[in-house]
């Protein structure tokens, strides 16, 4: 039996190509020359995430600036005081918030795939970034000269696109990144937020064929940048129901660093539909311990007594720095966490094949 196993999206990035975009900010490096750190680091990235094992790689992030916005390159209808999101640990990021029409994304995620197409040999994920987070970036009070309304219809347009052009590229799967899901019930406890931002990315994915849904994927966490968390004490169970309303083939949980799992691993197998698959999440990316295979093995045991081993997958609870600028976790810890889940999850394997054999 076969159990797919998914990383979520990014790895920290080194201290050179840091330096390399930071240079480049300050305009002390050239295009030119950042464009050969990127290469180096993707190749770099690349080598070392297949030799994990694992079957669907990455490139890792290394040249996006944020899982979040990457869109926004280059666009100049927006201030910097938008929504900020306060992590555990006191830090903050903020988004932009827009002065004004139309929203057009800068930047399609699929972009990233040629450079990583030059070095990877397997299969490759790209993530893109939820319609709903993008829709935090209008301001409270209505724009004079641009609706809500007419910003939600672009903003479709632009969501759709990004999908598209993964694809369009050569992407196996494309994973929408929704961290805000859980996050918008702490915001708004009556989670019509939630509703709010479910039906927006459906609106998105309707436009999409079942064929294209199956290689679609949406990521829930609590967040995780610098090591913290932004809404894991919100209870997942009252997310689980209403985040599996969304019309796609798999969802990546994060799981590993959950309190009580069972309860939400219960939640996922009823709201589960026939030909949809659940990865669950058996790395814990904020914490430093790298997992043994075997402790990944008896968390992928647990999630399979809950979800049919037919749709069941595993992958970290989240990117390893979604941010570019986290360095928090190293990438020695990241691959041998990524390793462990891949031997984990075979390790698994193994005991259900076993038990599979032993009861027929
Ligand atoms: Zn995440």
């Amino acid at each position: 039996m076969n159990i797919p196993t998914e990383p979520i999206g990014s790895l920290p990035r080194s201290k050179k190509l840091q330096e390399a975009m930071e240079g480049f900010a300050q305009g002390q490096v050239t295009a030119e020359t950042l464009d050969e750190f990127f290469d180096e680091a993707v190749s770099e990235t690349i080598e070392k995430f297949e030799s994990t094992g694992s079957a669907i790689i990455t490139d890792g992030e290394q040249t996006k600036p944020s899982f979040a916005t990457y869109p926004l390159a280059g666009l100049t209808n927006l201030a910097p005081d938008g929504v900020v999101i306060p992590f555990e640990d006191g830090h903050e990021r903020q988004l932009p918030r827009l002065t004004g029409g139309p929203f057009k994304y800068g930047e399609f995620a699929g972009s990233y795939l040629p450079r990583a197409k030059r070095f990877a040999e397997k299969p490759l994920k790209q993530a893109v970034i939820s319609a709903s987070a993008m829709s935090l970036l209008y301001p409270a009070d209505e724009l004079d000269e641009y609706t809500r309304e007419s910003f939600i219809a672009d903003l479709v347009d632009q969501a759709v696109e990004d999908i598209k052009s993964c694809f369009e590229n050569g992407a196996e799967t494309v994973q929408i990144d929704f961290t805000e899901g859980r996050l918008s019930l702490k915001l708004d406890p009556s989670k019509a937020l939630l509703r709010q931002f479910v039906d927006l990315n459906n609106q998105v994915l309707s436009h999409f064929s079942s064929e294209e849904k199956s290689r679609i994927g949406v990521h829930t966490c609590p967040g995780g940048d610098q090591d913290s968390t932004h809404s894991a004490d919100v209870d997942y169970t009252d997310l689980i129901p209403t985040l599996m309303e969304l019309d796609v083939g798999k969802f990546y949980f994060q799981m590993a660093s959950e309190a009580h799992p069972d309860r939400a691993l219960t939640q996922i197998a009823e709201n589960l539909k026939p030909g949809q698959r659940a990865f669950i999440g058996v790395i814990n990316v904020i914490d430093e311990v790298v997992e043994t295979a075997e402790t990944v093995r008896e968390r992928v045991l647990n999630a399979a007594k809950f979800i049919p081993v037919e749709q069941l997958g595993t992958t970290d609870d989240c990117g390893f720095s979604p941010f570019s600028d986290d360095i928090a976790t190293s990438r020695e810890i990241a691959f041998a966490k990524i390793k462990a889940r891949v031997d984990g999850t075979r390790l698994a394997e193994d005991v259900l094949d076993f038990g599979r054999t032993a009861n027929a």
